[in-house]
């Protein structure tokens, strides 16, 4: 109700009662209403801002006008290739010009199977841009699995490294929805038979139109999409919004989460046929960061080499990555990595050991945690004003959490037996469920998903994951629902064993998975791996490290000396093959 319409309501019942009830007021003309938390109708003004749709169209137009001359840089075998976001987006026009001619419509899924390039960025820009899908193929999947997602995703057009040809090949039988092969970054020795007509990339541009007249889309169609690795279940579609693409770049550019900025030097080291490299490509396109592009080569010598050629600030990638890293500096000392403002680490928890492994040379480890269901990013683990007072070693505990939510999104934690939110005890721990503009509603093709218990309750999303919450809002994940270790009615981490035994100065990697025991249902078995030169880990020496840390309970019941960890296509810890390995060698007895 506004003002004057208020004033003339105490006007009128200031008038004598009769001539009141005689003449009726005016009603009011009726306003628009929302619902109140208690479900009554509330009435509220129009806003009066602009609908202004958040699309990737938005992102490219910056990089496009404010920041062409930013340099982009690809690793190559023999040194860089470079570029700038200003001839980025002229082939991603042409691109986009091109897709068009060949009947691509709006919502048509075009996929790509290739590295970190600046080749993948131009189309990062232009297959959402002109209203199509970008689906980013996982190209360490097996064939079947890449067949799976190709076929079910219904994929027009796959943009692919001519390296990755091979192994699309293989993929043959599912590409009935496929009309053509588009080869980057090399060319194909041949047009294999039955196999859809190959195009380069090269002649798809040189024939292209220079300009296309973007079409208008609405913020909440399809821009993108991932599936999900399939750790534990089947590869699941998630479909990105251009709405939420945009809003999880804008997450990215605020200072307390990675704080991206022009000024920054960015080097994704996470794939970008996974969850859009994190979202990193399209935030640095907003603000005009410069962008290092590891192309195939992920080995630490590879990329330290290039970190330091490029002065790159702030990099990104899963903890093996960064555990190759250290490995490589304790080798290798001088190589000056000094321009590094910040290494973003998720994917999987990393070690409070790496963390300070990596404080050494005074590069900062940022944990985040996130899903391909989140876009991904859920949470940082940023130490809150005041926390600066605190000791080295209470520092390091809170940045080994996976930190508190970003704005953004919310994030509560639920008993699962009791179906209430657990307490913030830090020792409590449930499910972490999670929504937001960048949380992922239902799965692509969800009718065609084996039935189970539904991923979403009540408007949130059920990630899986076990945490505790701390007083502070600080979440640490325990495990994953189905790699919890269920001792004897308890519950133990695997997460937070295999933290404390990467910390032992002799182990380079070591995961703990529950294996079947006759009389505690389940009891922790730990795989290691030894650093270089190392003598083997005994089961005793392995407890007598673990016991000041842990309950006595949790201590392993066997240790597997083994050369090698099992990962999944994204570099996490494989622990469904890990368990099968182990099934041979390890009989837990009472
Ligand atoms: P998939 O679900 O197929 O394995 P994702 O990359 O989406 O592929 O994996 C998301 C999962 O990775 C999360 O549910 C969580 O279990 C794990 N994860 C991600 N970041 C972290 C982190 N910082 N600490 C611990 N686990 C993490």
């Amino acid at each position: 109700m506004n003002w004057f319409r208020r004033n003339a309501a105490s006007q009128q019942s200031s008038q004598p009662s009769q001539v009141a009830q005689n003449i009726a007021p005016t009603p009011a003309p009726s306003e628009p209403t929302i619902r109140s938390q208690s479900g009554n109708a509330v009435p509220v003004i129009s806003s009066t801002m602009m609908d202004y749709p958040l699309t990737v169209q938005f992102i490219f137009q910056r990089a496009k006008t404010l920041f062409p001359k930013r340099e982009l840089v690809t690793v190559t075998a023999d040194g860089y290739e470079r570029s700038t976001f200003g001839e980025v987006c002229a082939n991603a026009e042409k691109i986009a010009a091109a897709l068009n001619i060949m009947g691509v419509k709006k919502g048509d899924r075009i996929a790509t199977l290739a590295w970190n390039t600046t080749r993948h960025l131009e189309l990062y820009m232009a297959i959402p841009t002109m209203g199509a899908v970008l689906h980013t193929l996982n190209l360490r999947l097996a064939s079947d699995q890449l067949g799976f997602i190709i076929q079910d995703a219904a994929d027009k057009i796959i943009f692919a490294d001519a390296d990755l040809l091979p192994l699309l090949e293989k993929c043959r039988p599912y590409m009935g929805s496929v009309e053509r092969i588009v080869v980057m970054n090399g060319s194909a020795a041949s047009q294999p038979a039955d196999f859809p007509p190959i195009l380069q990339y090269e002649d798809v541009i040189a024939n292209a139109p220079t300009s296309f007249t973007w079409p208008e889309l609405d913020e909440r169609e399809a821009a993108a999409m991932c599936y999900t690795s399939g750790t534990t279940a089947n590869p699941k579609g998630v479909v990105y919004s251009h709405r939420s693409v945009y809003l999880h770049a804008s997450s990215l550019i605020m200072t307390d989460t990675i704080g991206l900025s022009g000024s920054d030097i960015a080097m994704p080291i996470v794939p970008m046929f996974h969850v859009n490299a994190w979202g990193l490509p399209h935030a640095a396109a907003m603000v005009g960061s410069k962008v290092v592009f590891p192309g195939k080569y992920m080995d630490p010598a590879r990329i330290a080499r290039a970190m330091a050629d490029e002065r790159v600030t702030l990099s990104a990638g899963v903890p093996t990555i960064w555990l190759g890293l250290v490995q490589f500096l304790e080798k290798n000392p001088t190589v000056d990595l000094s321009s590094i403002r910040y290494l973003v680490c998720g994917g999987s928890a990393a070690p409070s050991a790496l963390i300070a492994a990596l404080d050494k040379y005074n590069l900062k480890l940022l944990h985040a945690w996130g899903m391909t269901e989140t876009s991904p990013i859920g949470s940082i683990s940023r130490l809150k004003a005041g926390m600066e007072s605190l000791s080295y070693t209470e520092q390091l505990a809170i940045r080994a959490k996976q930190g508190f939510p970003v704005p953004g999104v919310e994030i509560r934690i639920m008993n699962m037996e009791t179906g209430k939110e657990a307490p913030w005890d830090g020792v409590s721990f449930g499910e972490i469920q999670i929504r937001g503009p960048w949380i992922t509603g239902s799965y692509f093709h969800s009718e065609n998903l084996e039935q189970g218990e539904s991923k979403f309750i009540d408007g949130w999303f059920r990630t899986g994951d076990v945490a505790t919450m701390d007083p502070d809002g600080y979440i640490q994940i325990v495990d994953r629902t189905k790699d919890v270790i269920k001792s004897g009615g308890e519950w133990i981490s695997s997460v937070q064993l295999e933290s404390i035994i990467m910390a032992h100065p002799r182990v380079a990697e070591a995961a703990v998975v529950g294996m079947p025991h006759p009389k505690w249902q389940e009891r922790p078995v730990a795989a290691v791996v030894m650093k270089p030169d190392q003598p083997p880990m005994t089961l005793e020496e392995l407890r007598t490290f673990l016991e000041p840390q842990v309950a006595k309970w949790w201590l392993p019941d066997a240790i597997v000396i083994t050369s090698a960890i099992p990962k999944t296509s994204v570099g996490k810890f494989d622990k469904k093959i890990l368990r099968s390995q182990l099934q041979d060698q390890v009989h837990l007895a009472d």
